[in-house]
């Protein structure tokens, strides 16, 4: 698998794109007021949330009902806990969270939050709740932090930023944080991007996260330091959070690692214990750790925080 990881991860970048199309559209969708496919039940109610408890009972999904990506899969993550999808590109890791976000139905099976199913709770109640690291708009960064919160006031859209640790770099910019970004906007720096979202993540302050490395195409040592802002942003906080991930290093102190492969779970447990089965994990950590030079300098800065 990690022999064929250049084309793999090239067609991963086209799913990226994709994806974060998706998200865009749907954000555009919901602003126009167009309807989606996805949909209210009649009797939706809104979710309650009592803590962020994610299910996955017996989920099967494919994009297209003859090629399936999930082929049952089950897992309950306990509320206010870490948990990784792991697996080969491909293999349906944002497709799980994308589930979760109710972009798509499961063909069989059934998700719960915090025992409601997310098929009749409002679509708008789930979403509320589910911080996502989404890319920027075309428009001001002033207006990509305060996506969704309208009412926020300058201060604490400053306060996020700052905590995201962007503040500073957006005060170095002539228009500050009426710079424009986006296509049609400034080009900053991918690290900037997502410390821009983790911003906006931040002044929503969702009880459930989502953080999906597929997104970033960032240099280790800017993925590092956003990490480290991820881990200090959710540390105490009591949100449940799920990371989809490539670098295993960045999801090793997570409660949970779901390792993911040709539709089902193939292994499930803590880094600690993972590693010392002979599996796909093991591989994987393994393969990660010859592959990259600079791995044994950041694992010990690692396992230091
Ligand atoms: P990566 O590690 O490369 O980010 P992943 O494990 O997150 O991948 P997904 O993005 O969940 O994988 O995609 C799983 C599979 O579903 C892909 O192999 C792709 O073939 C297919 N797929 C993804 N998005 C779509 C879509 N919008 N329409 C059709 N097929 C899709």
């Amino acid at each position: 698998v990690f022999q064929l990881s250049f084309p793999l991860n090239f067609l991963g970048s086209v799913y990226r794109e994709l994806r974060q199309s998706l998200i865009d559209m749907e954000v555009m969708f919901n602003l126009q007021g167009v309807e989606v496919s996805i949909k209210d039940s009649p009797n939706a109610k809104p979710l309650i949330l009592k803590g962020g408890e994610i299910k996955f009972e017996d989920v099967v999904f494919g994009y297209h009902p003859d090629r399936p990506i999930l082929n049952g899969i089950s897992f309950t993550i306990p509320r206010g806990k870490k948990v990784a999808i792991v697996g080969p590109s491909g293999c349906g890791k944002s497709t799980i969270l994308r589930l979760l976000f109710r972009f798509y139905d499961p063909q069989n099976g059934n998700i719960y939050i915090d025992g409601q199913n997310i098929k009749d709770v409002k679509l708008e109640s789930l979403r509320a709740n589910i911080g996502v690291d989404t890319s920027l708009f075309n428009n001001t960064i002033y207006h990509n932090i305060a996506y969704g919160q309208m009412t926020a006031d300058r201060e604490k859209v400053e306060s996020a930023a700052k905590r995201a640790r962007i503040h500073d770099v957006i005060m170095s910019l002539p228009k500050k944080y009426e710079t424009r970004v986006g296509e049609r906007g400034l080009m900053i720096s991918g690290g900037e991007k997502q410390r821009v979202a983790l911003a906006r993540t931040i002044l929503k302050d969702p009880p459930i996260i989502f953080f999906d490395e597929a997104t970033s195409a960032l240099d280790t040592h800017t993925e590092q330091s956003l990490l480290s802002n991820i881990r200090s942003f959710l540390q105490g906080s009591n949100k449940t959070s799920m990371f989809v991930a490539h670098r295993l290093r960045s999801i090793a102190d997570a409660d949970v690692i779901i390792v993911l492969r040709d539709g089902v779970i193939i292994e499930q447990g803590t880094h600690d214990i993972l590693v010392q089965y002979d599996g796909i994990y093991r591989d994987m950590w393994f393969t990660q750790e010859m592959a990259d030079p600079a791995f044994d300098e950041e694992e010990e800065e690692f396992s230091r925080k």
